[in-house]
C-alpha cells in the first residue's frame, strides 16, 4: 500500500501553505508566530524549492541558488527567522568579470563600483553619483514607463561596456532584460550595491534544516511528498471564498491559502479561472513567464583542491551585452560559482556550479537523445571555459551533471520551468488575488522584483501579514452581535 504522507494531520487549519520555497517557508513561519494553525505542503521530498541542494557519490554537495544575495538578507533572516541564521550570512568579496570588453575584479558594492566607473570606465564622478542616487530613490509606485535599456542609455549614452558592467549580473540574478521596466533593475541592483554580495556559510542544506527546525518549534505542521491538486472555493450569500485544498486526494479545510506555487498555475490550474472575473482571468493568462536557467555541476575529487580564482565569475565571449545572447541556446555567457571549503567549514571540499540563462522551449522540444547530447555539450563547454582559469582542471573533476529548465519544471512544477517567476505584470496579478477571491494569497517569484532569496522571503512576510489581517477580520465578524434588524 502507498505511504500516506498526510497521515495524522488535522481536518482543519487556519492556513494551508502550498509549497516550501523561501516565500512559502517564511510565510508559514510568520503566520505560526502570530499564533495561526498552519499546514505546509510540499510536493518534493525536500523543503526549500529552488533554494535547494543535492548530494552525489564521492561526497559531493551541490548548491543550486547559493551564488549570492544582498545584505538585506541579514535583517530579514534575523527578523523573520532566527539570529543564528542571520549570523551565518557572510560576504563574498571576489566577484569577477571576464569578457571581450573588460576584465575586472570587484567587491560589487557602491564604493567599488564608483571607483571602477570613474577610474576604469572614465565616467565623470558627477554622473556616477547622480546615477546611484537616482537609482536608490526609485519607487515601485512611481509608475515610470522607462525601460532599463533606456535608463542606462540616459546616463551612459553609447557606452555598451558600462551597460554590460551594470546589467549583466542582474540579468543572471533575476532574468531581467534591457527591455524590462527600469524599476525591476533599479531595486535589485541598488540592493546589491548597498553592501555587496552575501552567502550563507554552511550551505543551503544547513539553512533549510535550520528553517525547518524553527518552523517545527513554532508549531507548523510540515508534510513533504504532497501535491496540492486543487484549492477549494465555497460560495455563500453570493460571495466566494477559499475553504480548503485537495491534496494527495484528500480535502483539508482552511480559511486561507498561501500559494507559493507559480502565480499562473495558482490561478488557472489550482483555483480555476471560473472563480475570477473574466477581466482578471484574462490578465492572469496574459502574464508572461520569465526565462529559466541551466546549470552544470562539477565535483572536485576528494583530496584535490583548486586555487582561489574568485567566488563569482561572470564570463562571456559575446562581444557585447545582449539580452538575447544571454538566453540563447548556444550562449557564450555563463557564471561560475566556486565553492571553497569555507562554504561548509571543515568539509575540505570544492565544487563549481556554472549557471547559464536559458529558454524552456529550446530544451523542451528536444528528443530524449538530443537532450542528453545537449546536456553533454553544456558540460563540455563549461569545463573548457573553466580551464582558462584553472589549467588542468578537468583532471580534478570526478562528477559532472547538468540541469535545464526541464529539471526545474520537474522539481518545482513551475510553469514552463521558469526560474525567475514572471515578468513585471505578474506582481499586480499576484497582489490582487485576495481582492478577487477572499482567503487566496500568493507569495513567490513574480514581477522580477519579488524574486531571488531576499525578494521572496520579504514577499512571504507581506503575504503572511495580509493573511493574518484577513483571519482577524473574519474572527471579529464572527464574534460581532447580529444587527438588531436581522434578529427581529
Ligand atoms: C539556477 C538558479 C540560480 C539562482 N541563484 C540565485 C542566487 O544566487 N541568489 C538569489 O537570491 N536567488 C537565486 N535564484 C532565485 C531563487 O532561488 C528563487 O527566486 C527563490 O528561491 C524562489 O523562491 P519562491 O518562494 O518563489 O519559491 P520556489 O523556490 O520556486 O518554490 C516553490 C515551491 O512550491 C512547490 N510547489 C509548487 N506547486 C506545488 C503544489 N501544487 N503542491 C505542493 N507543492 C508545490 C515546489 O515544489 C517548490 O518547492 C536562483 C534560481 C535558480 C533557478
Amino acid at each position: 500500500m502507498a505511504h500516506d504522507w498526510l497521515n495524522g494531520i488535522d481536518d482543519r487549519y487556519d492556513v494551508v501553505v502550498i509549497g516550501s520555497g523561501l516565500a512559502g517557508l517564511t510565510g508559514a513561519n510568520c503566520l505560526a508566530k502570530c499564533g495561526r494553525k498552519v499546514l505546509l505542503l510540499e510536493h518534493h521530498y525536500q523543503l526549500g524549492g529552488l533554494a535547494t541542494w543535492f548530494t552525489r557519490k564521492g561526497g559531493h554537495i551541490f548548491d543550486i541558488s547559493l551564488h549570492g544575495f544582498p545584505v538585506g538578507m541579514i535583517k530579514s533572516a534575523r527578523k523573520y527567522w532566527t539570529q543564528e541564521i542571520a549570523d551565518s550570512i557572510v560576504q563574498l568579496k571576489g566577484i569577477r568579470f571576464v569578457n571581450p570588453q573588460f576584465n575586472l575584479t570587484t567587491t560589487f558594492d557602491r564604493t567599488d563600483f564608483t571607483r571602477l566607473l570613474i577610474e576604469h570606465f572614465q565616467v565623470s564622478s558627477a554622473t556616477v553619483e547622480q546615477f546611484f542616487t537616482d537609482l536608490r530613490a526609485m519607487n515601485f509606485y512611481d509608475h515610470n514607463p522607462e525601460t532599463t535599456g533606456e535608463m542606462l542609455e540616459r546616463y551612459f549614452p553609447g557606452r555598451d561596456d558600462v551597460k554590460r558592467f551594470l546589467m549583466e549580473p542582474i540579468a543572471y540574478a533575476n532574468g531581467s532584460t534591457l527591455e524590462d521596466p527600469a524599476i525591476t533593475y533599479g531595486i535589485v541592483f541598488s540592493n546589491f550595491m548597498s553592501k555587496g554580495v552575501y552567502t550563507f556559510r554552511g550551505g543551503t542544506d544547513l539553512l533549510i534544516r535550520k528553517m525547518s527546525e524553527e518552523l517545527q518549534r513554532n508549531g507548523v505542521e510540515i508534510r513533504k511528498h504532497v501535491v496540492v491538486e486543487k484549492v477549494v472555493v465555497e460560495e455563500s450569500a453570493g460571495a466566494k471564498r477559499v475553504a480548503g485544498v485537495v491534496a494527495n486526494g484528500r480535502t483539508i479545510r482552511c480559511e486561507a491559502v498561501l500559494s507559493n506555487s507559480n502565480i499562473k498555475g495558482t490561478i488557472l490550474k489550482l483555483v480555476g479561472e471560473e472563480h475570477f472575473t473574466p477581466e482578471f482571468a484574462a490578465q492572469a493568462r496574459a502574464v508572461r513567464i520569465n526565462t529559466s536557467s541551466c546549470q552544470v555541476y562539477l565535483g572536485i575529487r576528494k583530496g584535490e583542491s583548486i586555487p582561489q580564482i574568485g567566488d563569482l565569475i561572470f564570463v562571456s565571449d559575446s562581444p557585447r551585452l545582449s539580452s538575447e545572447e544571454l538566453v540563447d541556446f548556444h550562449t557564450r555567457s555563463r557564471t561560475f560559482s566556486v565553492y571553497y571549503p569555507e562554504t561548509r567549514p571543515g568539509s575540505e571540499r570544492y565544487t563549481v556550479v556554472c549557471s547559464l540563462n536559458g529558454r524552456y522551449d529550446d530544451w523542451n522540444r528536444l528528443s530524449a537523445e538530443e537532450y542528453q547530447r545537449e546536456k553533454a555539450r553544456l558540460i563540455e563547454e563549461s569545463i573548457v571555459c573553466l580551464e582558462r582559469f584553472i589549467p588542468g582542471m578537468r583532471a580534478k573533476i570526478d562528477w559532472t551533471e547538468a540541469a535545464t529548465p526541464r529539471t526545474i519544471e520537474h522539481y518545482t512544477r513551475h510553469w514552463m520551468g521558469t526560474s525567475f517567476g514572471t515578468k513585471f505584470e505578474g506582481l499586480k496579478v499576484s497582489m490582487e488575488l485576495p481582492n478577487q477571491l477572499p482567503g487566496l494569497h500568493h507569495a513567490g517569484s513574480v514581477g522580477i522584483i519579488m524574486s531571488g532569496w531576499l525578494g521572496t522571503i520579504n514577499y512571504g512576510v507581506i503575504a503572511a501579514n495580509n493573511i493574518d489581517k484577513y483571519l482577524l477580520a473574519r474572527r471579529r465578524a464572527a464574534a460581532a452581535p447580529e444587527p438588531i434588524l436581522a434578529r427581529s
